[in-house]
């Protein structure tokens, strides 16, 4: 896709993105979910969390959520939440962007802490694990944590 916005222009326009539960993704996995039969999940539940030391409280919303096995989903996105594999540096407002990808993986990780102190396992998805070649690695990981088996990564 051809890059339509000056430098300054596009740091502005993804700054007002929302920096996860990006629609694609998220109807990228759900209809995964439907091609391979997955059912039980809901979109966009308000969890309730308790204030800690490293969480501020209040709602947290999953992407998806297992109810019956206790599985908040999320996708993060690659840029967003600085994957190791895909995470570019903009060329400016380095600093900014730095700043604010560090945030949101603390963020991240506290949200995911708060969770599993209430009980919650937590699956974190990069927006890259969506990609068509690693779909059958990804049902087989999801059909082990739903059936209550498997290992957090
Ligand atoms: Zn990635």
């Amino acid at each position: 896709m051809p890059d339509v916005f000056s430098k300054a222009k596009r740091s502005e326009v993804m700054s007002r993105i929302r920096s996860h539960g990006n629609k694609d993704t998220e109807q990228r996995l759900a209809a995964v979910f439907r091609a391979h039969g997955i059912t039980g999940w809901r979109r966009q539940v308000r969890l309730r969390l308790e204030k800690t030391s490293s969480h501020p409280g209040g709602a947290v919303r999953p992407d998806f959520v297992f109810r019956l096995q206790k599985l908040a989903v999320f996708v993060d996105g690659c840029f967003w939440h600085g994957c190791p594999e895909h995470f570019r540096r903009p060329q400016t407002r380095q600093k900014f962007w730095d700043a604010k990808i560090a945030r949101n993986q603390a963020r991240d990780a506290a949200v995911t802490r708060a969770l599993r102190r209430k009980g919650w396992r937590v699956l974190r998805l990069w927006e890259h694990e969506l990609a068509v070649k690693r779909e059958k690695r990804l049902v087989a990981r999801l059909l082990r944590l739903l059936s209550g088996g498997g290992v957090m990564e």
